[in-house]
């Protein structure tokens, strides 16, 4: 709910970060710019009012020898035919050693300019000083200098500048920079908004896609990326396929789990309907073979079930990420034992069967003892299943050094697998032949369970097969290495 309140959509909180950057970029230019010229200008003005004081005090030198006073200084500037500061904006004062005016240029008229005692103390110690002041409307910039002549500190000369230009310049280039920058940033807002939604189009796309595959469970659909990708191999076109990727896996995932559910029903629901048929057919008082025959069916179809949702929760566990045990066992003991309870189906089988063990090594490895005896007699079950009267089942477990691995095979002289049916053998449900497993007791989940429990121990099942000749089933599995028998 928080998170709502402050939902701020991608879009504009780049578009947002990007102005903000533009305008601190722009600040800060805008600042150097303005100060470097403002200072340029006052050393501009500084320069030209410095200029100014020596031709005063140069004319002065060209006229008088002797000592003049102020007063005379004063007379003598006032009379020369080229009165510098005769245009406007450009002034000058001449005070005598008292700080008195003595004279002026013609361009103040009534004004005066402002007279400071302690820069006039400094200017007639030869120091010369800079200060601004208001004359009339305008502000003006004001050096005082010392006037001397034949060698002698005479008076103070003070020159100025009005700086109305130069606020003037400055407001213009303020009022630009104002202007430009506003600009820029409105252009960098509308642009940046344009341009991050248009880069991120495609991940709205995205969004859209799995939005409509999540209401409409079609995971058939794709985002197409000829068009709104442009054949992009970036961040957002990997994104995209990525993206088409998990959901062509969901879509399986959710197929097998469809086939699955569905193969499940009906594995359930075959001895369920046997059951109540027997249990109609027993209600209704039949003769006592007969009623035995239906005993039989219905506790054999019982025991089906029962076997059926035993695995289908081993499945499901292992769907649910069950582990297995890792405990240090003896493969050897497991398959002797898997091997004697495989011999007893042999006789109930009611067929003549060689049942032998071809070789059998000490196997130390790490698992889980109740899993492993399952999957050994899995595999002999199948062996006995699919093998007709008078045929042979193999068992050999063999300790290799390569790496070390212990591996074990069962091999029959059955009816054989034949090829394309190879893959899919280890898959939930696959049965070569539905009607003769169901008939010798399968479900089709014995060999899935297998291959969940051999990956879970870190090994792995392999089978080879021809039809007519037989099958042969072999695990490899890890051996426990710091606890090798000798060889
Ligand atoms: P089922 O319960 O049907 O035996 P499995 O998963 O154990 O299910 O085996 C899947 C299918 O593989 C069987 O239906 C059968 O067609 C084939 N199969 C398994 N083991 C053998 C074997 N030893 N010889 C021939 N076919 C086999």
């Amino acid at each position: 709910m928080f998170r709502k309140v402050f939902y701020l959509p991608i879009r504009w909180r780049l578009t947002a970060w990007f102005v903000e950057l533009l305008a601190a970029v722009l600040l800060l230019f805008g600042l150097i710019f303005y100060f470097t010229l403002q200072t340029n200008f006052l050393a501009r003005i500084d320069e030209s009012l410095n200029r100014r004081a020596d031709e005063v005090q140069s004319r002065l030198d060209l006229i008088t020898k002797n000592i003049p006073n102020a007063q005379e200084i004063a007379l003598i500037l006032e009379n020369d035919p080229v009165n510098e500061f005769a245009e406007p904006g450009l002034y000058a004062q001449i005070l005598d050693r008292t700080g008195r005016v003595q004279g002026d240029s013609a361009s103040l008229g009534k004004a005066r300019l402002p007279i400071d005692p302690a820069l006039i103390e400094s200017a007639l110690n030869g120091q010369f000083s800079l200060s601004e002041a208001q004359v009339s409307s305008e502000r003006v910039r004001i050096r005082y200098t010392a006037l001397t002549a034949g060698g002698q500190v005479v008076g103070v000369l003070q020159v100025g500048e009005s700086l109305k230009p130069f606020n003037e310049t400055l407001g213009r280039v303020r009022g630009l920079l104002f202007l430009v920058g506003g600009v820029a940033l409105l252009v960098a807002a509308v642009g940046g908004w344009f341009l991050t939604r248009r880069a991120l189009r495609p991940v709205v796309r995205v969004t859209e896609t799995a939005r409509r595959i999540a209401r409409t469970r079609d995971f058939d659909e794709r985002i197409p990326l000829s068009n709104s990708f442009k054949g992009r191999f970036d961040e957002i076109g990997d994104l995209a396929a990525t993206f088409n990727h998990m959901i062509e896996e969901l879509g399986r995932v959710f197929d097998t789990n469809r086939q699955f559910m569905a193969d499940t029903s009906h594995e359930l629901r075959t001895p369920l309907t046997i059951i109540q048929g027997n249990l109609d057919v027993l209600s209704r008082g039949l003769p006592p073979a007969e009623s035995q025959e239906a005993l039989d069916e219905t506790r054999e179809e019982a025991t089906r079930l029962s076997r059926l949702v035993g695995d289908l929760l081993l499945l499901a566990q292992a769907d649910a990420g069950l582990t297995v045990e890792r405990l240090p066992v003896d493969l050897a003991a497991i398959t002797r034992q898997s091997f004697r309870r495989a011999e007893g189906l042999a006789v109930t089988s009611g067929k003549t069967l060689h049942l032998k063990i071809e070789r059998l090594d000490e196997a130390p490895i790490l698992g889980d003892e109740y899993r492993l005896g399952q999957v050994v007699f899995n595999l002999l079950e199948n062996a006995i299943r699919y093998t007709p009267d008078g045929g042979s089942v193999t068992l050999s477990l063999e300790v290799l050094r390569g790496p070390p691995v212990a591996r074990l095979s069962v091999r029959d002289t059955g009816v054989g697998i034949s090829l394309e049916h190879l893959p899919h053998l280890f898959e939930r449900f696959y049965r070569v032949d539905k009607a003769r497993s169901r008939a010798l007791g399968g479900s089709g989940l014995g060999l899935a369970i297998v291959k969940y429990i051999v990956d879970a121990h870190g090994g792995q099942v392999a089978v080879q097969s021809e039809p007519g000749q037989g099958s042969v089933f072999t695990l490899t599995l890890p051996l426990r290495a710091s606890n090798l028998p000798p060889s």
